[in-house]
């Protein structure tokens, strides 16, 4: 089993995630939300054109708005509803359950998406230098925990060679279910790692002391271009809005407002950038919550 310490991050491997918390995208997005209501523009697109020159605010200085605001162009489209009003794929909640009005529904979805987008980004350039492979075993002797669960699309199973468990009785269950799941007449923790069909989907179980079997000896992931897409996630989350359960219409995605950024404590990044994080959160306007996953 490879070595599995959580190691502390250098300032040179932490630089390049730190320089991109630093210049958020939203404020800008909110720009030219700005310009594109209050002034002659049809289109994002046509606004942008004219971000040619740098842009500071109180705090925040881009030196190229429009390159910044490029690859965002495809959500920034979002905000021509407002003046062409067209059927929406999605409709935002107030936490009370309130419908909210187009102006502040369609402000919260681009903003969601594009902190989801910019968060993706940031993860990738700080997870992966530091040779940190927490996200990729089962927990240690000292945690609480029987087990952590990687959720896997169908199309990811076969990226592990695993023993897989695929039954009616899996299917009627979850990870989480009470009493668990039977292997071999023990819980399926007690059994070595392995690939399980639930009621809600496949995932990868890794017991104590185990670790995902892509993991390399010197901790690399021996599959990191291919990795699964719940490995692609970052250790700050945008909770700008959440998913409700329910939906209003097979294509009508219902959401909730939260307001707030989440950080998993036990990254080392997120330990290492704990005040640029805060900060971009607040640039964001959004309530920076700090919690631990595995303890
Ligand atoms: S696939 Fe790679 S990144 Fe994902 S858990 Fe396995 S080793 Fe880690
Ligand atoms: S996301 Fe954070 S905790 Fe997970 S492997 Fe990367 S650096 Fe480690």
């Amino acid at each position: 089993m490879p070595n599995l310490d959580v190691p502390t991050m250098s300032a040179d491997q932490l630089q390049a995630g730190r320089m991109r918390l630093a210049r958020p995208v939203l404020p800008l997005a909110r720009l030219v939300e700005i310009l594109f209501l209050s002034g002659p523009f049809a289109t994002a697109a046509e606004v942008l054109a004219e971000l040619n020159e740098p842009i500071e605010t109180a705090a925040i200085r881009y030196p190229a708005p429009a390159a910044t605001l490029t690859p965002h162009l495809d959500l920034l489209g979002e905000f021509e509803r407002l003046k062409d009003p067209r059927p929406a794929s999605y409709t935002v909640l107030a936490p009370d359950g309130e419908t909210l009005p187009l102006l502040e529904a369609v402000e919260a979805w681009v903003a969601q998406k594009i902190l989801t987008r910019e968060l993706e980004a940031i993860n990738s350039l700080l997870c992966g230098p530091g040779g940190c492979a927490l996200c990729c075993q089962g927990p240690t002797a000292d945690m609480r925990q029987d087990f952590f669960a990687i959720p896997l699309s169908a199309a990811e199973v076969g990226l592990f060679p695993l023993p897989c468990h695929d039954s009616p009785a899996s299917r009627r269950l979850t990870a989480d279910s009470e009493p668990p799941l039977a292997v071999a007449g023990r819980p399926f923790f007690a059994a070595p790692a392995g690939l399980y069909h639930w009621r809600d989907g496949w995932g990868m179980i890794l017991p104590r002391r185990t670790s995902c079997p892509q993991l390399g000896a010197d901790g690399v992931c021996a599959i990191y271009p291919q990795r699964p897409q719940v490995c692609r996630r970052p250790q700050i989350f945008a909770y700008r809005l959440e998913q409700a359960a329910r939906e209003v219409a097979e294509t009508v995605t219902v959401w909730v407002e939260r307001g707030k950024l989440l950080a998993v404590w036990d990254c080392p990044y997120v330990r290492a950038l704990r005040p640029e994080i805060a900060a971009y959160a607040e640039a964001c306007e959004l309530e920076p919550i700090f919690k631990e996953n595995k303890a």
